[in-house]
């Protein structure tokens, strides 16, 4: 989940961080009104909005942002929730919004509007994804995260220059062990109630030799709290048809990235894509652009001058995928990647250490990017993963020769 709206993330006073946002966002006088499309809507009401008239909220109206169908007329109701135009939020004075919208340009300009009409960020308009978080833990005293990341292998049949995982450097090629993964998942889920993405990747994640049975494991264990498995491949390689059972049976989704362009001669998206169909496995094609960011380490260094931009950067940057690996959740996928190969130190500002005694509320914490110093350690060597904080372009999948 990328955080846009809570800004200053140093810790002063674990646990207790975000108290002042709950303050506000759970008071009983509250008029919700949420404002997204019809789909950000959906997904905030299965995962929040259905709760908040159990729990004696007010769940007033849904504002469409797409003001075309809006304006249409037609419907009345929204998932039971009345569809209302601005001006009805506007004469509320008890009006509370909650903005649905996951692009950061659309959750700023929305922002930008709504703070015309007097609303205030964080006390009167809040990012969907962040009040769900904190509704959960504050009022449901459960922690849903939205992506976690697992290292299974640094073997690739790719050789990419600017590998986002820095796979190309690691000193030392290596999978993770069986045993490693299963002690991550028992203290992970025992910790955490709900994860919508597991992803395993490498690396190609088809090249790790336990993938059956830590999957099995997995899904045995922790299938009920888990939306969905998924595998990250390159699209080089056919897994044997017990790999493609034991996705069947696990309802894992295979990532495909499209390399057809940069490595036509390895890439066979096509023909992997039909195969786990065929297999009866879902397939997700993730599109790579015309040019991936370069992420900058180790070779282009980003300079900054101070702590000060270098908060500024991360917030900038909103990175949305964590990863967990020897009982550790690092905040960011890239700096755990750095510290892997041998690159990068490991520093304990950059993970929050699951083989200790903490709360949710710490953990939620962690998860919307508070630390020690309000970034990682790596931060201050890395360009960012988004278009807000990188502004330079390289070819995908460049070959390293
Ligand atoms: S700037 Fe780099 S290190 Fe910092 S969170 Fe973003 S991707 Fe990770």
């Amino acid at each position: 989940m990328r955080n846009y709206s809570i800004r200053k993330t140093i810790k002063n006073n674990a646990g207790h961080e975000l108290d002042k946002y709950a303050d506000f966002m759970l008071r009983k006088q509250n008029h919700f009104y949420v404002i997204g499309s019809e789909n950000e809507f959906n997904s905030f009401y299965n995962r929040t909005g259905r709760f908040l008239k159990e729990d004696e909220y007010c769940l007033l109206g849904f504002l469409n942002k797409d003001v075309q169908k809006q304006s249409r007329g037609g419907d009345s109701v929204f998932l039971d929730v009345p569809i209302v135009e601005e001006a009805i939020i506007y004469a509320d004075k008890q009006a509370v919004i909650i903005c649905t919208a996951r692009e950061r340009k659309e959750y700023e300009n929305l922002k930008n509007i709504f703070e015309e009409k007097g609303f205030i960020e964080n006390q009167t308009f809040f990012q969907g994804e962040i009040f769900s978080m904190i509704y959960d833990v504050y009022v449901r005293d459960i922690i849903r995260i939205d992506r976690v990341e697992v290292f299974l292998t640094s073997c690739c049949t790719l050789n990419c220059e600017k590998c986002i995982s820095y796979i190309p450097y690691f000193k030392n090629t290596h999978h993770t062990s069986l045993e490693q993964l299963k002690s991550d998942a028992d203290i992970l889920f025992k910790n955490v109630d709900y994860i919508y993405k597991l992803k395993l990747l490498g690396g190609e994640g088809f090249l790790y030799p336990h993938l059956i049975e830590y999957i099995d494991y997995v899904y045995d264990n922790y299938g009920g709290k888990i939306g969905t498995i998924r595998i990250g491949t390159n699209g080089t390689i056919f897994p044997k048809t017990e790999i493609m059972e034991m996705c069947k049976r696990n309802h894992v989704t295979i990532d495909i990235s499209d390399y057809r362009i940069a490595v036509p001669d390895k890439c066979k998206l096509e023909e992997v894509k039909n195969y786990c169909l065929e297999n009866g496995v879902a397939v997700d094609i993730k599109r790579t652009g015309e040019q991936w960011l370069d992420m900058g380490f180790p070779d282009n260094i980003p300079e900054f001058e101070g702590e000060e931009q270098i908060k500024v950067h991360f917030q900038k940057c909103a990175m949305f995928c964590r990863q967990f690996a020897k009982g550790k959740l690092y905040f960011c996928c890239s700096n755990f990647a750095a510290v892997a190969a041998g690159l990068f130190p490991d520093n304990d500002n950059d993970y929050f250490d699951f083989n200790r005694q903490f709360s949710k509320k710490e953990l939620l914490e962690f998860e919307l990017g508070y630390s020690t110093l309000g970034h990682t350690t790596f931060c201050g060597v890395c360009g960012g993963c988004s278009e807000e904080a990188n502004s330079c372009r390289v070819e995908v999948a460049k070959q390293v020769k």
